[in-house]
């Protein structure tokens, strides 16, 4: 009972997606719940045939269940299901005649047959069907409205009867409908949630690179923009630097691509923890990082110093490597002269003299001034 609640809760919330076999079951279930409260109807009434229409129909629907949707033949199970209400409906109305109402069920399977077909995996094909399906069933409905019209019901009853069956039967149409639009609805929901799942993760997937869990070129662009026209307006300083990895080739080469990833991983890590809120890295290219750090030059290069130092007092080691790696830093400080593209044209030709002049270094823009 607990497994059944839980899961009616997941899917309620969009967690759990319905499957067809799900909403099959779902509808042979409530068809056979209806059949069961019919039965009951009929023994009150006290009529034989009707008694034997009900009691037909819950094994029907449990064969249906146990032979076709339990082996996912869904277009059959469609079929028979539909079929097994129709003559149902039509074989109650034949009996006891229009009065009493079970026609009522010939108009609701039609909003829930297309229930079926817009949840569906195969909506065209089946709403389609659907269709068809509703078309013939209309025609067979006042097919067999002339035919009772004019041969008349087998079994006549008083009309407190037919007053309070027809009640009845209005009352469990109205049940089916409110309870598959709720469904419908939940259905919805569910959908809408697993796209807003997806879009979040393609989002995320375009905004970040998949081995450091870093920011990639693209995320880092709004972030950019934001820190630019934010250090604009509050006539704020900020510098963006770029780093570069040294002679990764050789690590590649000597240990490995899988090493080199752990490499990249590794210090992907150390410059995001050595970051104050509100700063960023990004993995701007193969073994390059951009910083955004919303601080002055000084307060900047001490930061990209510390990183500079942790990454090469860190050692890579395993079964059969160990070693350290070191990285090279140009930093350029934002003011108001200068575009985006320039301070990171300035800051990569730091980075660039920095290699130069023998790497494992953060190069800032006084000291390229002052050797320059
Ligand atoms: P320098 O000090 O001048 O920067 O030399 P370098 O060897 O670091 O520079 P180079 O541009 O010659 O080589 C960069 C290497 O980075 C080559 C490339 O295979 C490696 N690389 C880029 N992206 C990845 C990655 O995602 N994983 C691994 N393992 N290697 C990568
Ligand atoms: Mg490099
Ligand atoms: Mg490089």
């Amino acid at each position: 009972m607990k497994r059944i609640k839980n899961f009616i809760w997941s899917v309620v919330m969009g967690k759990t997606p319905v499957t067809d076999m799900y909403r099959y079951y779902t509808v042979s279930t409530v068809i056979m719940m209806v059949h069961v409260c019919l039965f009951v109807v009929a023994i009150l009434l006290g009529s034989v045939p009707m008694m034997v229409c009900h009691a037909l129909s819950v094994p029907s629907n449990l064969l249906i269940m146990i032979c076709f949707v339990r082996r996912r033949k869904f277009v059959i199970s469609f079929y028979l299901i539909y079929l097994e209400v129709f003559l149902n409906t039509m074989a109650c109305c034949v009996i006891v005649g229009w009065t009493y109402g079970f026609s009522l069920y010939n108009l609701i399977v039609v909003p829930v047959s297309f229930y079926m077909a817009f949840m569906s995996t195969n909506f065209k094909k089946r709403t389609t069907t659907a269709c068809v399906c509703s078309i013939i069933n209309v025609v067979g409905t006042l097919a067999f409205r002339v035919y009772v019209y004019t041969v008349g019901p087998i079994e006549v009853y008083s009309t407190n009867a037919a007053l309070l069956i027809s009640g009845f039967n209005m009352i469990i149409a109205f049940v089916v409908v409110t309870f598959f639009s709720i469904l419908y609805i939940i259905e919805i929901r569910s959908s809408r949630a697993e796209l807003e799942r997806m879009n979040e993760e393609l989002r995320d997937m375009a905004n970040h690179d998949n081995l450091t869990r870093l920011y990639n070129r693209n995320g880092v662009k709004k972030v950019m923009e934001e820190t630019f026209e934010n250090a604009m307006v509050m006539k704020k300083k900020f510098c963006i630097a770029v780093c570069d990895i040294d002679d990764f080739k050789k690590v590649n080469d000597t240990y490995g691509h899988d090493v080199g990833d752990i490499v990249l991983k590794r210090i992907a890590k150390i410059m995001n923890d050595a970051l104050l809120y509100g700063d960023i890295v990004c993995r701007w290219g193969g073994e390059e990082f951009l910083f955004i750090i919303c601080q002055p030059l000084k307060s900047a290069t001490t930061v990209l110093e510390k990183i500079r130092k942790t990454v090469m007092e860190e050692r890579f080691s395993g079964e059969d490597y160990d070693f350290s790696v070191t990285l090279t830093t140009g930093v350029a400080e934002y003011h108001d002269e200068l575009t985006q593209d320039e301070v990171i044209k300035r800051a990569d030709q730091r980075l660039y003299y920095g290699k130069l002049r023998g790497k494992n270094c953060v190069i800032t823009q006084n000291e390229m001034e002052n050797q320059a």
